[in-house]
Formats: C-alpha cells, structure tokens, sequence
C-alpha cells in the first residue's frame, strides 16, 4: 500500500469517527452532516456518501453538489443528472460546484445535446462568469470533437433533426465556436482557461488559432503550464518547426517544467518530427522519471527516423524496466522487425503479444501479418489473417500484398475479391497490391480490369504505382510499343524507375531500338539513374554491339557514376550477417568458399551451365565465372547451409534483382540440398524447393 492510500484510509476512518461524534452528541445538523457528506465525497467513499446523503430530510446545495460530483467521479452520470433534476423540483438554486461535474458527465457521455441544454441553463443562471463553470464549458466542447466518432455521432443527431446537409467539418467549427464563445464572455480567465481553449484549438487542427492564442496569453501575463506547453508542442512537431519548438523547450527549461513526463513526451515527438533524433534522445535521457508514454515516443520517433535497431533497443529496455507496453507501442516495433527482416525477434515479440493478450488487437494483427509476409514467412501470416474475425481494409490489404510480394498472385486476386464480397471497399494501397500481383503473375486482362476500375467505380485516381504495374507488366508480357505508350501518356510524371522497368523488359525481349528510346527518356529525368546505364550497356553487349556498350561506360566513369554494391543478408542464430560480392571478410569465408565448390561440382553434374550473359562482357572469361560464383547472395546461402540445421528452410534478404544466373544456380541448390530457400530481392520473394521456383520464372 502506497503512502496515499495509507492516508485515504486513515483520513475515511477519522471522519468516519467525527461522524459519530456528531451524531452522538448534537443530533444531525444539517451544517455538520454536509460538510461529512463533503469529506466522504472527496474521499471516494461512494457507499458512505450515498448513506448519508439518503438521511438527509432536506438536503442543502453543497449537499447536492457533493452527491452530484460523487455520482460523475463514479461513473454514474444518469444519476448525476437525475439528482440535478430533483434538486431544481424542489427549488434549489445550484452552487458553483454543481455544473463541473455535470459537464464532465455530458463529455463522457459524449451527449452533446445534453450539454448544450447543460449550457443554456448555466446562462439562464449567469454561471457562464463563473470561472471553474466557464472552463468546464469549454473542456466539454473541445472534448466533444477531440474523441474520434464523436462529431460523426453529433452530425447524426443533427440530420435527426433535419439538417442533414451539416458536415462534420462543420460540426467541429461549430463546436469550436463554443469554446470560444464560452471563452470570450469570460470576464476573468485563468491558466486553465486559456489552456483549455488554446488545446481545443489544436487537438482539432487549428494550428494558427492555437499560436495565436498563445501570444496572447502571454501578452495577459499568464505563464503557460505544463498542460499548455504539452498541447501546443505537438503544433510544431506537425509543421516540423524546429525553431518555434526549441523556443518552447527553452521556456520550459527556464520555468522548471523540462522534468514534466508529458511535456518530456511531448518534446522527444516534436524532435523526432523535425528529424532531430538526437535531440529526442537528449530529451528522454534528461527525464527523471519515465512512463509508457516516453518510452513509446522514443521508440516511435527511432523508428520513424529509420533507426529500427535503436528502436529495438529501446523495447527491450523498457520490458526490463518493468513498464508494461501500450497498443501503439507494437504499431513501431512490429514494422522495425520487418525493415531488419529480424525474423526470430518478430517471432519473439508475436509471443509477448499473445501472453498479454494484444493479439486480437486488428491493427496489431494486420502489422504482424506484413511483419512475416516481407520476413518471407507468408504461412505464418496467412495463419494469422484466418483468424481475425472481422476483416477490414487494413487486414485484406496485409494479406493481398503479403501474396502479391510472394508470387501468390492468384491467391491475391481472389482474396482481392473476396474482400469486394465482404463490401469492404478497397482503397488506394489495395489497388497497388492486386496490381502487383497481377504483374508478377502476367494476368494481362485482370490489371487491366482492376486498372479501370479503380477510377470508374472506386473513384480513386490512379498514383505512380499504379501505372509502374500496369507498364511493368506490358512489358514483360512482351507488348513493349503498348507499354512505352501507355507511359507517355501517364497522367502523373514518370519516374525513371518506371521507365528502367520497361528497359528491363526490352533487354528481356532484346529490343534494342527501343531501349535507346527508353534510356533518352530515362536521362531527361533522373540522370543518375546507374542501373539505366549498366542495363543499357548489358543490352549492347548482348547485342554485340561493342563499341557502344564501351562508350556508355567511359560517360559513366567520367560522370563519376558508381554502381550501388549488391549486398545479401542472412539471420543466423538472432545475428544478422551481412555478404558482398566476393566478399572475404567473413570469419567463415574458406568454409563458404569449400562449400559452394562442393555445390558448384554436384551442380554440373545434374546439368547446371554457367550463363555469363548479365556478366560485365569486358572481362575474360575466367574471371568473369569467378565473379558469377561469388555474387552475394550465393555466399549467403553457402554460409546458411553450413551453419544451419539439415531441413531448415534457408532466408536470405538482397537489395538488387537476382541475376538470371544466380536464379538458375539456386534451383539447383534447393535440390541439392533438400532445403527450401526463399530469397528476397528489391521487389518480391523467390521460393526456391525441389528444382523450381515460386516465380515460375518470370521475374
Ligand atoms: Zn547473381
Ligand atoms: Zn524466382
């Protein structure tokens, strides 16, 4: 029992003592048993203060108002009212402690015509210059609006009555509005009166107003409070106003309210907002106490800022500091785990979710389901899907994309449908996934359809992605014309990566005047663009045009443009171990290299053929195959083989396209080996078992 506690109880039993005193020896005065009533109101003793209440013959006002407020602080709002009711029957005038509760049992009840009568009547008394009444005013205004669905339950009491044609743009302002009313006739205002009207302003979006209102709180010589400061410093974490947030934070510092967990919060947010990480580090280290919240505002704004190992970290501090974990704090780790493809720690943090029992938590659920889509595991997050009850958009959209990413592009499409069966309408990312899915699978006639679709019946205006899928897919369908026309005529301006796509294709279907086309294009609007220039070249070489393909790399070489290196990656006993080509840095390099030889002769045997055409053509021979035999992701699998169990399905994460003949060699090796391996690269899965590919080869 904590030292407040202990004081409660020993302060209910001394009044409990006077009580009977007083009974005792003067009979009950209705002065004395109010001011009990009072004392065992504000002690909490519900059952106490009912009793005593009920003894009263004619109850005064503070009676009144303490049963009223005992009533609101537990919850039982109807009863609040109903005691209002019956103290105005009998003609009581009300005190100024009445209309606070009253108004905090409309905001929880979210009854907004309840407090508008609340308010009038107020006026009727002249209450609304009352300063403990005026605030509360206002604070059930702003809540009205500040709790999500709430405008939306107003509007629809509103078109009850016949308008209809409100919006709920317009059932903010309006509420809004009442604050500022309630605000303006105020003939005195304290700090809480201005705080309670600046964070209504910004709790709904209305930036200016709430600044404004700060300068001239400031010119009413009123110091903002720690509850002024924590609503106003999410105003610059919006505009990322670095600038106006460090002023805050000086302000704050010079009036010793720097230690405050809310504006601690408040300020790590802010920071990470305006990409000042360090800054948010600073600030969380400074605090003398931390809470879920400040735990979960340094995560968030790690991750945010791309810092998922740091994110990472943070979780497991704060389970060691023994601060159980909020809903939102999962909505930063989970997609952590997925950036890092940290397979096993995701694994490990589902566990946790499930013990405390955040797993049927939808939002969690569905960043699970990406979580192990994009670590490779799309069982696991088909598994997951089947078990939530209630799909909605976001579920659907995880798991259409989940198969999309993994070449289960008609699982996708018919869970695409699926979802239009359930009446959920599919929004903007939905329409990517399907699309995706159509292009890695070739369903020319499909993308097609979703593609009009979208417009026509979903009203969503096509974006960059959209159109990326539709060309990539005309291209690797070989209708190479269609595609460059398609993308000309694109209603957004394409990006060279959309253009690089149909390079590849025209490399695929070896067009070479077209690609020259293509690469123009390509140059006009990312003339960095490295991958546009090797495949360029590669598409000369092939084409045996030499001389061009050696002009395009001196251009290169004098433009100082430098190719990103590849680099493959593989969790090996919760350690991520990173590969580059011909890398011989890793401690295990002569066991890999033994390896792969080993595989490369029982490889030859059962018919594998090195394919040196995507290899650089102005290299011999020899050390072209050497070259080929050492791309990064062949190591990594190597290393994976000797460093995990037989049977074990092998994970291996690449951030370029696999080389068709690293493709092919991986077939081989499944086989081999008798392993499934699952390669991920810039933009899919590859499912490698028994000889074939998920792909089918088409990539
Ligand atoms: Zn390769
Ligand atoms: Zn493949």
């Amino acid at each position: 029992m904590n030292f407040i506690q202990s004081f409660r109880m020993s302060c209910a039993r001394e009044a409990k003592k006077l009580h009977a005193r007083i009974v005792k020896t003067k009979g009950s005065w209705h002065s004395d048993n109010s001011s009990i009533l009072s004392l065992y109101t504000n002690l909490n003793l519900f059952h106490d203060s009912i009793l005593l209440f009920r003894s009263l013959r004619s109850p005064p006002p503070l009676a009144w108002s303490s049963i009223i407020k005992c009533y609101t602080f537990h919850g039982f709002f109807h009863h609040s009212f109903s005691s209002f009711s019956q103290m105005r029957a009998l003609g009581i005038r009300p005190n100024r402690h009445v209309f606070p509760s009253l108004l905090k049992a409309c905001a929880l009840l979210k009854d907004f015509y309840l407090g508008q009568s609340l308010h009038a009547c107020i006026l009727r008394l002249g209450f609304d210059f009352d300063l403990y009444t005026a605030n509360a005013l206002m604070n059930m205004y702003s809540k009205f609006h500040g709790l999500g669905g709430c405008a939306g339950k107003v509007l629809d009491g509103l078109s009850e009555r016949g308008r209809a044609n409100c919006s709920t743009m317009a059932v903010v302002t309006m509420n809004i509005d009442n604050v500022r009313k309630v605000f303006d006739r105020m003939p005195v205002r304290d700090v809480v009166s201005w705080s309670t009207v600046i964070a209504g302003n910004a709790q709904n979006g209305m930036y200016e107003e709430a600044l404004a209102l700060v300068r001239e709180m400031a010119g009413a010589h009123l110091k903002p409070d720690a509850y002024t400061l924590s609503s106003i410093l999410p105003i610059f974490a919006e505009h990322a106003d670095l600038i106006k947030g460090k002023e805050i934070h000086g302000y704050a510092i010079r009036n010793g309210l720097d230690a405050d967990v809310f504006i601690g919060s408040s300020l790590i947010d802010m920071y990470a907002k305006c990409t000042r990480v360090e800054y948010s580090l600073r600030s969380f280290y400074l605090l003398p106490k931390r809470d879920a919240i400040s735990w979960n505002s340094i995560i968030a704004g790690s991750v945010q800022n791309g810092k998922f190992d740091q994110g990472l970290m943070f979780f497991r501090q704060m389970l060691k500091d023994k601060v159980k974990p909020m809903h939102v704090s999962f909505s930063s780790v989970i997609p952590a785990c997925a950036h890092l493809t940290a397979l096993s720690l995701g694994k490990q943090i589902h566990g946790y979710i499930i013990r405390i029992g955040f797993d049927d938590n939808k939002f969690i659920a569905s960043s699970l389901m990406d979580m192990y889509a994009k670590c490779g595991n799309i069982k696991m997050a088909r598994y997951i899907f089947d078990k939530i009850e209630a799909n909605d958009m976001v579920s659907w959209t995880a798991i259409i994309m989940g198969c999309a990413m993994h070449g289960h592009a008609l699982d996708a499409v018919s869970f695409f449908q699926q979802m239009l069966m359930d009446g959920v309408e599919p929004n903007y990312v939905a329409f990517m996934a399907v699309l995706t899915a159509c292009s890695h699978a070739g369903l020319v006639d499909e993308a097609w359809k979703y593609f009009y679709s979208m417009e026509q019946e979903f009203g969503i205006t096509p974006g960059l992605e959209h159109y990326a899928a539709v060309a990539d897919l005309l291209g690797r369908a070989g209708r190479l014309e269609e595609a460059y026309d398609f993308i000309c005529k694109m209603r957004v301006q394409p990006t060279g990566s959309v253009w690089s796509t149909l390079l590849a294709a025209c490399r695929a279907h070896k067009n070479v005047e077209l690609a020259e086309k293509v690469l123009d294009k390509i140059i006009l609007v990312d003339p960095e663009n490295i991958g546009a220039y090797i495949l360029m070249s590669n598409i000369y070489s092939s084409a045996q045009r030499w001389k061009d393909a050696s002009k395009l790399r001196t251009y290169m070489r004098k433009k100082g443009l430098k190719k990103t290196p590849a680099c493959s990656w593989i969790e090996v006993g919760n350690k991520v171990h990173t590969f580059t080509a011909g890398d011989k840095s890793h401690p295990y390099y002569d066991k890999i290299n033994e390896a792969l030889y080993v595989l490369l002769k029982q490889m030859e045997k059962e018919g594998y053929v090195l394919d040196t055409s995507e290899a650089l053509h102005d290299v011999d021979e020899e050390h072209k195959r050497d070259l080929l035999l050492t791309h990064s992701e062949r190591l990594a699998i190597a290393f994976g083989i000797i460093s995990t169990p037989a049977g074990t399905t092998i994970r291996v994460i690449k951030n370029i396209r696999v080389c068709v003949d690293c493709h092919t060699a991986i077939k081989f090796i499944a086989k081999i080996v008798s392993r499934e391996i699952i390669v991920r690269d810039n933009s899919r899965f590859h499912h490698f078992k028994n000889g074939s590919c998920s792909c089918g080869d088409y990539w």
